[in-house]
């Protein structure tokens, strides 16, 4: 029996003895047009050449609006080459998530790429509102419970149903290119938590330090994870590099040894052309030997002709690859394996963090000094309109004074260092941050605010870079409860917390 279309990149990611490519598609603004017709003739050309596995397609990059991946995964799929659909979180809320999941396996499309996405930009008159209302580690819990047991719970309509199984391959993307020890480590930490939460493969972040590719694959080794992982490996145009290296593509570094490097080639009669080709080529055999399952290729205006050529000529490089071709460090940059780590194992905590601590403690804490006559008085003030009103209203002041609280209804401060990342963070992340910092810096603000989740680093003793380990990751916000009193829905059962969880869901 053939081989469904859909199962040739997982099967080829599963197989050992195969290093398995890719190449990223990236569609335009609109429904046609040549952009889109050269799209798919490389397309052609790929299927027929034979390999690659998948072409993976975009989802809104970098924030502006472009053709659906869905669609164009169709075009793909019916070609006879397996798509590899980007499932992005920044223009869509849980429900539209959910159904476009639907929309997916119905129509075979079943390889997801899951990430929270760029911020949004640029829209139809005017920038687009960033929704986020799930991260990439909730949406692989959704995806997680749609492979397995996926129940519609009481109350909601079609409720106690079980939905049919449906086989998706879902995927998750790391960084291990950034420069602070704050932001690695998160990032590190999060990929357990995406991993935890059912990422079934591993795509890295762009970049263009080998001993960066190789700590990851040294971190995955290390913590025993049984996962296939692609090296994202882009080559840019010198006018892509330029933008690169200005640091205005989120969580991208381009280092200005490369941009010489490409500025100096450029005076050649091909612009620099082959070197740049020739580069990617030997790139390529270095991860190859690195241990990677396989490549995410990836570059602007590349024809097939140039990625045959770069995986022709990587077949040259089979001996160790000589580093001054691969190894482009941003000066600075903080090594997992090779940095000690500059956190102290006993830290000095900071008198916010550690006074927050204590008295959050001594309330929330089931065996804290106050625990139970807060408890009581928040159960009383439940039963009581007036004193839930002004209960609601004290923690309203406390709460916006300290912390610069937006009512949620749902507190996670306790697991970001007590900062609160309704207010703090733009992508409003709850289990760690996004990839987009750049050298500490958030993506939505470069080189003005510190990424909320390195302010949370520095502040708190979660995590550590002495043993890294995944949290348990924090349930999807229930908005019903938005400006509510947290305190109130803490203490009755009806927030994130993991007693109360249980409790809640045999409510409901
Ligand atoms: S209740 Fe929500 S908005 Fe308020 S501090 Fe906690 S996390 Fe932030």
């Amino acid at each position: 029996m053939a081989q469904p279309v859909s199962n040739i990149f997982r099967d080829s990611l599963r197989n050992n003895d195969e290093f398995t490519i890719t190449y990223e598609l990236v569609p335009g603004r609109g429904s046609g047009g040549k952009r889109l017709e050269k799209i798919l003739q490389l397309a052609e050309l790929a299927r027929d050449d034979g390999r690659i596995k998948a072409l993976s397609i975009t989802d809104n990059p970098g924030g502006h609006p472009a053709l659906s991946p869905i669609s164009l995964g169709l075009d793909i799929l019916a070609m006879g080459i397996s798509p590899l659909l980007h499932f992005s979180l920044k223009d869509k809320n849980r429900n539209l998530a959910e159904s476009q999941l639907f929309e997916c396996h119905r129509h075979d499309l079943l390889n997801l790429l899951v990430l929270g996405g760029d911020f949004p930009r640029y829209g139809f008159q005017g920038q687009a509102m960033p929704v986020f209302d799930l991260d990439s580690t909730q949406l692989l819990t959704l995806i997680e419970q749609l492979r397995h047991n996926f129940t519609v719970t009481r109350g909601a309509p079609g409720q106690a149903m079980d939905l049919p199984r449906m086989d998706f391959f879902a995927g998750c993307v790391v960084s291990p290119f950034k420069t602070l020890e704050s932001e690695q480590v998160w990032q590190y930490v999060k990929l357990l938590t995406k991993i935890q939460c059912g990422a079934q493969f591993v795509i890295s972040q762009l970049g263009y330090d080998i001993v960066k590719y190789q700590e990851l694959i040294q971190f995955i080794n290390e913590q025993q994870l049984r996962i296939p992982v692609l090296a994202n490996l882009f080559v840019p145009s010198l006018a892509v590099a330029r933008i690169m290296n200005k640091g205005l593509v989120p969580g991208v570094i381009l280092p200005d040894a490369l941009l010489q490097k490409m500025e100096d080639e450029a005076k050649s009669s091909d612009r620099g052309e082959e070197a740049r080709l020739l580069r990617a080529a030997r790139m390529l055999a270095a991860l190859r030997e690195t241990g990677y399952s396989g490549i995410h290729l990836g570059g602007n205006n590349l024809s097939f002709k140039s990625i045959s050529f770069i995986l022709d000529k990587s077949e040259d490089f089979t001996e160790k690859t000589d580093q001054a071709e691969t190894h482009f460090p941003e000066p600075g940059t903080w090594y997992l394996y090779q940095t000690s780590c500059r956190t102290p194992r006993k830290r000095t905590l900071p008198f916010l963090f550690s006074s927050n601590h204590f008295i959050h403690k001594q309330i929330f804490a089931e065996k804290g000094l106050f625990f139970s006559i807060a408890r009581k008085l928040s159960i009383k003030a439940l039963s009581n309109s007036f004193l839930s009103r002004t209960y609601t209203l004290v923690e309203h002041l406390i709460k916006k004074i300290l912390f610069h609280c937006r009512m949620c209804g749902d507190c996670t401060l306790a697991e970001s260092s007590y900062l609160c990342p309704q207010s703090g963070c733009p992508k409003k992340m709850i289990n760690g941050p996004c990839g987009g910092s750049n050298n500490g810096y958030c993506e939505v603000y470069p080189n003005k605010r510190l990424c909320f989740w390195v302010r949370s680093y520095h502040r708190g003793l979660e995590p550590d870079c002495h043993t890294i380990h995944s949290p348990k990751p924090i349930p999807p916000k229930d908005w019903s409860l938005d400006k509510t009193s947290s305190w109130l829905n803490y203490f009755s059962g009806r927030d994130h917390c993991e007693l109360q969880v249980k409790k809640k869901k045999a409510e409901y």
